[in-house]
């Protein structure tokens, strides 16, 4: 059928990959009160092997307040040791000549891990399902042909602005061939890799059939649809940057190899072959990229055709020698070409907005990219739900483009070292000057460790980052809590369940929801005075004015929005439960308010206060945001510092907040 219609919808997201499919997940737990995602791919293919697979410790900490940390572990393989191979200097043989761990230990929980870019989305796509109960599902086949942005209605937060006419596809038009495999089961990523111009990959997806165009009607719009994003290119936002002439094959196989380190992820510098980097993968395969024999002049596009699975194989056996390099089956290969670009700007009018690959793109060997795409969209959807829930104004969203502008630089700017020190030769005595010193390879790659586990973020001053109050009226009081620094993420310590007596990763309770946490940290709470001022505390939240009171509707539970989670320092058996105040810090109908600092039966004492940097008898209050990035650091006595935080971007709740407290007082027993 050929024709149109119209229909409306909250958020349009283009592109089912990594981003776009964290951006679903985030968005997911705003459906409930009433907001309405779509997304869109033009593939009609699922990806279910290749591509991107490593991620970093941080994507994995935010899995696990996804809540489905745990079937990625097991999934997955874990990395925990990178070798470096280079040519003895007598010998030019191939030797091992250091080794690092993978993720600097003590750096968090998780350790980088490889799962397939397929299994990943996969992932996201199930929990958006699960959340949504079956309104997020990606409508696949379906190819934007129009853009256009409203201006005069960009800053009514009830209009529309953005009008999207969608392409409906055929099977066969949505499904490039190459995907499909060869005869041995191969599949290629050339058909998608950065060795296509956009003009080239867009032809793939022609449209050979009339078929329905509908329009679509969004309040916001996030373009997750990759390198050549079709949404930049409406906006008319250009991507900056260069391509080198250096051209890496990916091979994905099932090796028969006597290389003992086959089973590492290797970094290896042969002295005039090239080089290859090893990443032990799930299912028992291996990825080897390998720098290929081919140059290309920058501007030029590179032959494709001359990147077949034996010509790469037959590359890397050339680097390993004198190890031998066999296969019984490749299961994916690609090509690309290294370059490094990054977009002028990450949307317009925060009303439609880029992220991933669509804003940044890089070589993959330092597995940054799929990471970073999805910690794009974890970064701004919180922010979008808040905003088109009506909790929060729409100065929030230009905090995405102003916290995720200057991680991308600086990604940009790793990738180009990293990327250069990979692809030279190695230095020998007669080019010095020109080859790579590997000692200084190594010396990126662990100092680049920080950086690629993305545990260097940390956000500047803004309205949501309350620091030294250069960008906005709040100033933190960092030295309360020594070792948590105001806009990085804040890490896990176990703490004891005051209820239960059970032992807990602090940051398992505080799972994403939307909700900030305030985290209140009252010390010692038995002595007199500390117990006091967490009860003059307690006081404050309770009351109608305070920020949980007054930000939270009361058509929704009382700590959907803002929830405060309290871990005291008293030893437990000195204190009864009901000898704390009610409800806010310990509820009887909610037993996951209240923590200690402490010893547990079986797994020993978290020293939480100790991680933290906090004095058990000064104690300290931690705003953490939904992404679990510390929003503002104060003390029990600063309840106007807090009502100042949220007030900057925050919107008092319509219906004139939450009406106090519904939980009857329940009386301790005797
Ligand atoms: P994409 O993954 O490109 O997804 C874009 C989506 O949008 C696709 O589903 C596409 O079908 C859809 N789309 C495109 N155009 C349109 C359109 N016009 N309309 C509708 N839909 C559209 N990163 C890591 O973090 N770790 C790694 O180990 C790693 N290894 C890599 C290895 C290789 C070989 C390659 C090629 C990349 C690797 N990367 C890695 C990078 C990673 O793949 C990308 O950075 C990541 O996939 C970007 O995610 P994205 O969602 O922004 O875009």
């Amino acid at each position: 059928a050929n024709g149109t219609d119209v229909s409306y919808v909250d958020v349009a997201i283009i592109g089912a990959g990594p981003a776009g499919c964290m951006a679903a997940d985030v968005l997911s737990r705003f459906t409930d009160r009433g907001l309405s995602v779509r997304v869109f791919d033009k593939r009609s293919a699922k990806l279910d092997n290749g591509q991107a697979d490593g991620l970093n410790s941080r994507t994995l900490e935010i899995f696990e307040s996804l809540g489905f940390i745990e079937s990625v572990e097991k999934e997955g393989s874990r990395m925990s040791e990178i070798n470096f191979w280079n040519p003895c200097p007598d010998t030019g043989r191939l030797v091992r000549t250091a080794k690092i761990p993978d993720t600097i230990p003590g750096l968090s929980r998780f350790q980088q891990t490889i799962l397939h870019q397929g299994r990943v989305e996969a992932h996201l796509l199930q929990d958006a399902a699960t959340h949504s109960k079956g309104a997020i599902l990606p409508e696949r086949s379906m190819l934007p042909e129009s853009l256009e942005i409203d201006e005069s209605v960009v800053d009514d937060v009830d209009a529309y602005p953005i009008t999207l006419t969608i392409r409906h596809l055929s099977d066969e038009e949505s499904n490039p061939s190459g995907y499909k495999g060869d005869e041995n089961g191969t599949r290629s990523g050339l058909f998608r890799s950065s060795l296509l111009s956009a003009a080239e990959e867009e032809a793939l997806y022609k449209k050979q059939q009339e078929q329905r165009v509908e329009t679509v009607k969004a309040k916001y719009v996030i373009g997750c649809d990759g390198a050549h994003s079709w949404t930049r290119r409406q906006l008319g936002v250009n991507m900056i940057g260069d391509q080198t002439n250096f051209v890496w094959g990916v091979l994905d196989m099932k090796p028969l190899t006597n290389f003992p380190d086959i089973r590492m992820r290797c970094a290896i510098h042969s002295a005039n072959a090239g080089s290859v980097m090893v990443i032990p993968q799930e299912r028992d395969l291996v990825r080897l990229y390998i720098q290929l024999p081919i140059q290309v002049v920058p501007g030029e596009r590179v032959d494709k055709s001359k990147v077949t699975p034996e010509f790469i194989l037959e590359t890397a056996r050339r680097v390993l020698h004198p190890y031998t390099l066999d296969t019984d089956h490749i299961d994916w290969f690609t090509g690309y070409h290294i370059g490094q670009r990054l977009t002028e700007s990450f949307g317009k009018h925060n009303r439609v907005f880029l992220a991933g690959d669509a804003c940044h793109t890089h070589s993959p060997k330092a597995g940054q990219g799929m990471n970073t795409s999805m910690q794009d969209t974890w970064n701004l959807c919180w922010k979008l739900g808040a905003v088109i829930t009506g909790v929060a104004k729409r100065e929030l969203l230009q905090t995405y483009s102003d916290e995720r502008q200057v991680v991308a630089k600086t990604l940009i700017d790793f990738d180009t070292k990293f990327s250069k020190l990979f692809s030279g030769k190695p230095a020998s005595a007669d080019d010095v000057d020109d080859g790579v010193d590997l000692k200084e390879f190594k010396d990126v790659f662990a100092t680049g460790n920080l950086f690629a586990a993305g545990m260097s973020i940390n956000y500047t001053d803004s309205i949501v980052v309350g620091k030294d109050g250069s960008k906005g009226a709040v100033r933190s009081r960092p030295e309360l809590a020594s070792k948590l620094a105001v806009g990085e993420r804040f890490f896990s310590a176990q703490v004891v369940n005051h209820a239960s007596a059970t032992a807990d990763q602090l940051t398992t309770r505080i799972p994403y929801t939307g909700a900030f946490r305030i985290l209140v940290f009252p010390g010692d709470v038995a002595k007199p005075q500390l117990m006091q001022r967490l009860e003059k505390f307690a006081a404050y939240l309770d009351s109608p004015e305070s920020v949980v009171s007054k930000y939270t509707p009361s058509n929704l539970p009382r700590w959907s929005i803002i929830d405060p989670v309290t871990i005291h320092a008293a030893e437990r058996t000195s204190l009864e439960l009901y000898d704390f105040p009610q409800p806010s810090i310990f509820h009887p109908h909610n037993y996951k308010r209240l923590y200690v600092d402490g010893p547990s039966h079986h797994r020993g004492d978290g020293k939480a206060y100790e991680a933290y940097g906090i004095s058990k008898e000064e104690g300290a209050v931690v705003v953490v945001r939904p992404d679990q990035y510390i929003g503002l650091i104060t003390g029990l006595e600063d309840t106007d510092t807090l009502d100042a935080y949220f007030a900057q971007f925050m919107l008092p709740a319509k219906d004139g907040g939450f009406p106090g407290s519904k939980v009857p007082k329940v009386l301790p027993p005797d």
